[in-house]
């Protein structure tokens, strides 16, 4: 994939920063992460079966029960970053719609300042869920359990 070279203020600590953007509107079932380390990951959830492990997960939780499909993507999104590989350097990839600011921690909301000539020089890579996969159900219902904890801000 090819990202546009983006400028970014950050709004907690008012730093700029170049950084990857993309338009993923017209990418159905295609969710781009990015890491505080700028680093990019891309899921293209109709090519594999995460997202309806994920998904099945979610909505076996009670606290998941009459919420819309949109929130219900949210959530699985959530999860995902959560329990997906981390970047090169051990920071999570969050499904946010938009870099983070690498001068942050936690990083801080940041909002595009203007675009830039060119292409972001780095297209990212797929999702890989090595450390998910190794894991036992009760460990996997666990993780997505706990991500809810934190995801709807109150225990189950
Ligand atoms: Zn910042």
């Amino acid at each position: 994939m090819r990202f546009d070279v983006w400028r970014y203020r950050c709004e907690s600590c008012g730093a700029e920063f170049d950084g990857p953007g993309f338009d993923s509107s017209f990418f159905y079932g295609t969710f781009v992460a990015y890491s505080s380390n700028l680093e990019i990951a891309i899921w293209d959830s109709c090519e594999t079966p995460l997202w309806d492990e994920f998904s099945a997960l979610v909505e076996a939780d009670p606290r998941a029960g009459g919420i819309s499909d949109y929130s219900l993507g949210d959530l699985i999104r959530g999860v995902a970053s959560r329990c997906l590989d981390p970047d090169s350097r051990g920071a999570a990839f969050a499904f946010a719609g938009h870099c983070f600011c690498p001068y942050c921690d936690p990083p801080g909301e940041v909002h595009p300042a203007g675009s830039r000539d060119g292409d972001w020089p780095d297209p990212g890579r797929a999702v890989t869920s090595v450390r998910w996969d190794g894991l036992s159900d009760e460990d996997k219902a666990r993780e997505v359990r706990v991500a809810l904890d934190v995801l709807l801000g109150r225990p189950g």
